[in-house]
C-alpha cells in the first residue's frame, strides 16, 4: 500500500502513528509531497484505518494478482468441517495396495476422528523403477472402504486423462507438489468442479502457491485447500524441510485454510507428533498423516507412515474427533453408492 500525505503536513508525526499501528514504512519524498510504502510484511491494517490518520490524503492498494483467492470463502465446507474452524483430520496410506489393505486402515482411521480417507491409485514416484500405483481399480477400492466407513476420499490426480475419473471418486482432488506448476493439469482438473488440495511445489515460493490456486479458481474450483509438505532444503537429515512460517502467513495473513502433511516433510514417523502439534499451533486447518496397518510392508513410504495406534495418540492429544450424532455430508463415495 501507498498512503499519500496532504502538503504541509508533519510528515514524521504520521510516520510514528504507522509504525505505532504495527507496520513497516518505507519514506518516499517527492518534489511537494510526503508519500509511505507500507511493506507488504507488515501488520494487515484495513485502508479505511490509515484514512483516519490526520493528514493522510490517499490509501492507494496495489490489485491484487489473485483477486478469486482473495475472494475465496474463509471457512468453506469439506465433508460436513468447515474449514478453519473445527480441526480436519485426513489420514491413510501413501498408495492404495489392495482392497483389503485399504479396508483395514479406513476401519481404522474412521474410528479415531479422520474424516477423510487418503492414498493414492495414480503414484508419481523419483524412480521408474518403484512401484507406481494400482491405477485405475484402486479407485474403486478407495472409495468402497470410504463408502463402508463414512469417510469422504482425496486422491491425487497426475495426468489430465484422469481427471474426469479421479473427480468421481473424490471429494477433494489433489494436485501433488510436482505438478503445483502445471498449469494445464490445475486447468482441467478444476473443470470437474470439485474442492482441490494444492500440495506446494518443492521450490515453489508461496506467492507462485498462491497464483496456481488461482488457476484452480479460475478454471471452476469451488475452493482450493492448501497443503504445505515441505519444501527442498540443503539438510538431509530430514526428508524436506516444513515451512511453518508459510503455514502461519497463509492462515493468519491470507485467511486461507491450509493443512499440513508431516509425513511427506520429515520423512520419518518418530517426528511426525511432534510436527502435528506444532503445525496445529502455528494456524494449520488440519493435518495430512500417512497410515499404515503394516508400515513394515508398505509399497511405499514404509518409514513415513504411522501405525493406526499412533494416529490414535495424535488425534487425541490434538483433539480430533469422531462426529458423534451429528448428520453426515453426503460425500463422494455415498453418491456413487447412491447410483449404482
Ligand atoms: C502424496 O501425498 O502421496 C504425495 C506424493 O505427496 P507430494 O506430492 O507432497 O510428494
Ligand atoms: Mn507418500
Amino acid at each position: 500500500m501507498i498512503v499519500s500525505l496532504e502538503i504541509g503536513t508533519d510528515a514524521s508525526r504520521v510516520q510514528r502513528e504507522l509504525v505505532a499501528l504495527g507496520l513497516w514504512v518505507r519514506r518516499l519524498d517527492g518534489s511537494e509531497r510526503v508519500s509511505f510504502l507500507i511493506e507488504p510484511s507488515s501488520r494487515q491494517v484495513a485502508r479505511q484505518e490509515l484514512l483516519k490518520i490526520p493528514g493522510v490524503s490517499d490509501v492507494a492498494e496495489p490489485r491484487s494478482p489473485h483477486p478469486l483467492l482473495d475472494a475465496q470463502p474463509r471457512h468453506p465446507t469439506l465433508c460436513g468441517v468447515e474449514l478453519g474452524r473445527d480441526p480436519l483430520l485426513i489420514a491413510g496410506p501413501c498408495a492404495v495396495e489392495s482392497p483389503a489393505q485399504i479396508e483395514a486402515i479406513a476401519a481404522r482411521i474412521s474410528g479415531v476422528g479422520a474424516r477423510l480417507i487418503r492414498g493414492g491409485a495414480f503414484k508419481p514416484r523419483t524412480s521408474p523403477y518403484s512401484f507406481q500405483g494400482q491405477g485405475e481399480q484402486a479407485l474403486d477400492w478407495l472409495s468402497s472402504a470410504a463408502r463402508k466407513h463414512g469417510l469422504g476420499v482425496v486422491t491425487e490426480v497426475m495426468a489430465a486423462d484422469q481427471a474426469a475419473l479421479v473427480a468421481e471418486h473424490a471429494d477433494l482432488v489433489q494436485i501433488g507438489c510436482r505438478n503445483m506448476q502445471n498449469y494445464s493439469l490445475l486447468a482441467t482438473a478444476a473443470a470437474s468442479r470439485k474442492p482441490m488440495l494444492l500440495k506446494r511445489g518443492m521450490s515453489a515460493t508461496v506467492e507462485e502457491w498462491l497464483l496456481a490456486a488461482e488457476y484452480c479458481l479460475l478454471h471452476g474450483a469451488p475452493f482450493v485447500v492448501f497443503c504445505e509438505r515441505g519444501i527442498r532444503g540443503f539438510d538431509t537429515s530430514t526428508r524436506n524441510l516444513l515451512d511453518l512460517g508459510a503455514v502461519a502467513l497463509l492462515s493468519h495473513v491470507h485467511g486461507l485454510p491450509v493443512l499440513v502433511d508431516p509425513s511427506h516433510a520429515c520423512g520419518r514417523r518418530d517426528l511426525i507428533p511432534a510436527l502435528s502439534k506444532a503445525a496445529m499451533a502455528v494456524g494449520a486447518a488440519g493435518l495430512l498423516l500417512e497410515t499404515h496397518d503394516a508400515p513394515g510392508e508398505a509399497l511405499s513410504d514404509g518409514s513415513q507412515a504411522l501405525w493406526p495406534e499412533e494416529l490414535a495418540g495424535i488425534a487425541g492429544d490434538l483433539g480430533f474427533r469422531k462426529p458423534a450424532g451429528v448428520e453426515r455430508q453426503p460425500t463422494q463415495a455415498t453418491l456413487l453408492e447412491a447410483r449404482t
